[in-house]
């Protein structure tokens, strides 16, 4: 069987770290708030290139925190309009209702399924404050015009990195490519802890300090609270893992870029579109997505061939029965994506066996 991801591997490829680690974080006696933390932020900061990090509790968070900082900032109120990718994870969307801020959905480009930035400025009306872009499946959805957009508007750009630790645009970080960006630790992000885990990067110290106020109960000094915050934090354990794995993303994004060009350069069926790649550099490839119009007899056929694959996503936002709002809008784009994509066996620890079988199965497919 190939699995689909197997954490049980990456993991034992650096066990003795990560025993090492965590031991050192029990025997100090020391959980939240501690040592473990300072050097994780210090150090993903540095990595991502920002000035602030601030950890949290998972990447949704990390989201909300940024959208209720501009809110208790003054810059954003209840009833504005985020411009949002259509084709996202849910919690994109939810960061930014959760808030009182609306969503306005924009079509991705088919091709590199990014949000698509021709289409950024007809979304933009009087209450647009801010562009949250989302680098989906790890491929950089930033480009200068959208950079360009936001700054001759004077709009906001986020990002949710959640799916793009160390992803590139002309040398930069995404994660630093804007005012502010959402990271997520989730086990099988790229960069994954033992449970949920994330964090926010930004190079504008108020705002910094205003997430790490609102994350830990909206408390800046011990038992003064000037935000009605939430208990958001990152354990001082999985900050201690995360630093562990950190130190070798690199070696693991190579890893998965692999597989990737594996997968481009002979994936020949005609009835499978497989993403163009231009720049290699801007992707990470936290999925690898391919596109059938027979994609659920697809995803039967590669199960029954032992190929674990999974739907990323299998019904858009506007879609969901939370959104009844929006069930009656049409996004061909996104459905289109909804309805044909499939993500193949993904991860830096495949064997070259496996990769070459996930390739003879899928061309096999008629
Ligand atoms: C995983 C993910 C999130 C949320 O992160 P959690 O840590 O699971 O809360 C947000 N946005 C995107 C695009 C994601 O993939």
């Amino acid at each position: 069987m190939v699995k689909f991801l197997d954490l049980q591997k990456i993991t034992a490829k650096y066990a003795d770290e990560i025993h090492a680690a965590t031991t050192r974080v029990i025997d100090s006696g020391w959980y939240l708030q501690g040592k473990e933390n300072d050097c994780f932020e210090a150090n993903y900061a540095n990595y991502i290139g920002s000035k602030h990090c601030i950890g949290c509790a998972n990447g949704l968070d990390a989201l909300i925190w940024i959208f209720r900082a501009y809110i208790e900032l003054g810059v954003m109120k209840p009833g504005d309009e985020v411009v949002v990718p259509a084709n996202t994870y849910i919690a994109t969307i939810l960061s930014i209702t959760e808030n009182g801020l609306v969503p306005v959905l924009v079509e991705p480009d088919e091709d590199t399924l990014q949000i698509d930035d021709s289409k950024i400025e007809t979304a933009i009306t009087p209450k647009t404050k801010a562009v949250c872009i989302v680098h989906l499946y790890g491929r950089c959805a930033y480009t200068e015009r959208i950079g360009e957009i936001c700054r001759s508007r004077g709009l906001k750009l986020i990002e949710d990195n959640a799916q793009a630790h160390g992803c590139l645009f002309n040398g930069i970080k995404t994660g630093n490519l804007g005012d502010a960006a959402g990271h997520s630790f989730y086990p099988g992000k790229n960069l994954g802890a033992f449970g949920d885990g994330g964090a926010v990067t930004t190079n504008n110290a108020e705002l910094a300090a205003t997430i790490r106020s609102l994350a830990n109960y909206g408390s800046s000094k011990k038992y003064v609270f000037k935000y009605c915050g939430r208990n958001s934090r990152l354990d001082e354990i999985q900050a201690a893992i995360l630093d562990v794995k950190l130190a070798h993303l690199d070696d693991d994004l190579a890893a998965r870029k692999a597989v990737a060009k594996y997968y481009v350069e002979n994936i020949k069926n005609p009835e499978i579109r497989v993403p163009a790649i231009s720049d290699w550099d801007a992707h990470v490839f936290h999925l690898f997505p391919i596109f059938c119009s027979r994609r659920d007899e697809l995803q039967k056929f590669l199960v029954e061939n032992d190929v674990q694959t999974l739907i990323h996503y299998p019904i858009p936002p506007h879609k969901q029965e939370c959104y009844t709002q929006w069930n009656h809008l049409s996004f061909p784009i996104t459905e289109r994506i909804h309805a044909e994509e499939l993500s193949l066996p993904m991860s830096p620890v495949m064997t070259e066996e496996e990769i070459r079988t996930v390739v003879e199965i899928v061309n096999k497919f008629c």
